[in-house]
């Protein structure tokens, strides 16, 4: 198979019926902001599910794989029951399960399709994501797929090639974080050891079935260079595996100690970078990330952001900031610090992890996830556009897309505000995605050519 064939498919050629409906704008605008609200609702309040909706999750259904956190509020589902990893709206909006027994949202299934509540009553209809082919393929050392790169949403292929965090031996821990409990509760789900190669063949596999992946190569804080050490050969292993020059998605780890590491991550073919600040103001920093702050510091933390920018390019740099840790104005001024300094800003609501120093505590409410959100895009607006063009929305560089990152909704929010529809290959026959029209269809990856752009 040739992997840098010409176009697979041709917008010009495919029956848009086979991929989906089509829709006014002002129509789109409403529905997706509905959709935003839901999706903050999910990940914050958590959602129950009835057991005859969970019905083929793990068959035909993507189940959860608790890869880096343990993202369930509530971790006691039924004895051999497996809840999904995720699910998807009606305008595609993709969204992380976040298990709650007790929450107010549920989901359960009527005339053979599933519904999301609240208190009893209809919000939307929803349907699970489909279960990939390659998580029923080994690779060539025989580790199930699964296990080396499961995929989040319909198109991140996430590696966290360590999943322990050097900060745990310490007790200085980000406070929202669970990593290390996670990797204890779970170790049946990942494989211990992620050979490069392995990681290559699970990404060709992917690709052949028709995902336009993004690969999001993460792993826990290690000492001085050592992340950046290990990830250089999983970029490397992909590009040989299918003949690339270079890789759509990113590598998130904190600031290195030599910043030349970062040239080093780039020439070897990977284009986007994040290093997640998670706080702005300092003093919150100093308090929700107290290993960071000790080992690396905020100002050096902001000239690693700076170098980054100055080598990946603007817009191809992120850092996280957390809502509902600091007060809304200090998330704001960093959002806009971040956008002046070319760095695009993943707004993420705090979901209260079980086996973080936070458990137990509230939830931020939907209302104010939902104002954030916006604001923070505006402010990305004014200083950043780059993340409104084609090419930045749809390459995966900066913490994902609309359709990959589940965990928070700023894709969705600049989405509701261009119209851009992400279509890949196996969208072909379908015919679920909505869209305004063949001019806002867009290419997901630089590799299928797809679609092509307003
Ligand atoms: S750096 Fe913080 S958020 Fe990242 S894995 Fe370690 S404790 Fe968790």
């Amino acid at each position: 198979m040739d992997l840098k064939a010409e176009p697979k498919i041709d917008v010009n050629t495919i029956d848009l019926k086979s991929i989906g409906t089509q829709i006014d704008f002002g129509e789109f605008q409403r529905k997706i902001l509905k959709e935003i609200e839901y999706k903050l609702a999910i990940l914050t309040d958590g959602v129950s599910i009835e057991e005859e909706a969970m019905e083929g999750v793990g068959s035909l259904w993507k189940e959860n794989i608790n890869w880096l956190f343990d993202y369930s509020t509530d971790r006691e589902v039924k004895p051999g029951t497996v809840p999904p990893e995720d699910c998807r709206l009606p305008m595609g909006t993709t969204v992380m399960i976040n298990y709650n027994a007790r929450s107010p949202h549920h989901i359960r299934k009527e005339n053979g399709q599933l519904i999301l509540e609240k208190n009893g009553r209809f919000l939307t209809t929803v349907e699970w994501l489909e279960r990939p082919k390659y998580y029923s393929k080994l690779t060539s050392d025989g580790t199930p797929m699964q296990k080396v790169a499961p995929l989040f949403g319909d198109c991140d292929v996430c590696v966290n090639f360590v999943n322990r965090c050097m900060y745990f031996k310490t007790n200085d821990q980000c406070l929202f974080c669970n990593m290390n409990p996670t990797a204890e509760w779970h170790k049946e789900e990942v494989a211990a050891r992620k050979l490069a190669k392995s990681v290559g063949e699970v990404v060709k596999a992917a690709f052949e079935e028709g995902i336009n992946w993004h690969i999001v190569l993460t792993s826990g804080t290690l000492p001085a260079n050592k992340v950046t050490e290990l990830a250089v050969p999983y970029v490397e292993a992909i590009r040989v595996e299918l003949g690339w020059d270079t890789v759509p998605g990113f590598l998130n780890p904190t600031v290195v100690r030599d910043l030349s590491e970062v040239d080093r991550v780039y020439k070897a073919g990977l284009r986007g970078l994040g290093h997640n600040l998670e706080v702005w103001h300092p003093d919150a920093f100093k308090m929700i990330c107290p290993g960071k702050h000790k080992t690396i510091g905020r100002e050096r933390w902001i000239e690693g952001l700076k170098y980054a920018v100055s080598v990946f390019g603007r817009g191809n740099v992120y850092s996280n900031l957390l809502m509902g840790l600091e007060p809304k104005e200090s998330f704001l001024e960093g959002v806009q610090a971040q956008a002046e300094m070319g760095v695009f800003t993943p707004c993420h609501p705090w979901m209260v992890l079980p086996g973080s120093k936070l458990e137990g505590y509230r939830a931020p409410q939907v209302e104010t996830m939902v104002e954030l959100t916006s604001r923070a895009v505006d402010i990305m607006e004014k200083y950043l556009p780059e993340v409104f063009t084609p090419e930045i929305w749809s390459s995966g560089h900066t913490a994902g897309c609309d359709r990959g990152n589940l965990l928070c909704a700023q894709w969705q929010e600049i989405r509701r505000r261009t119209g851009f529809t992400l279509v890949q290959p196996n969208d072909v026959g379908k015919g679920r995605l909505v869209y305004i029209d063949r001019d806002h269809l867009i290419v997901s990856s630089p590799y299928v050519q797809i679609g092509k752009t307003a």
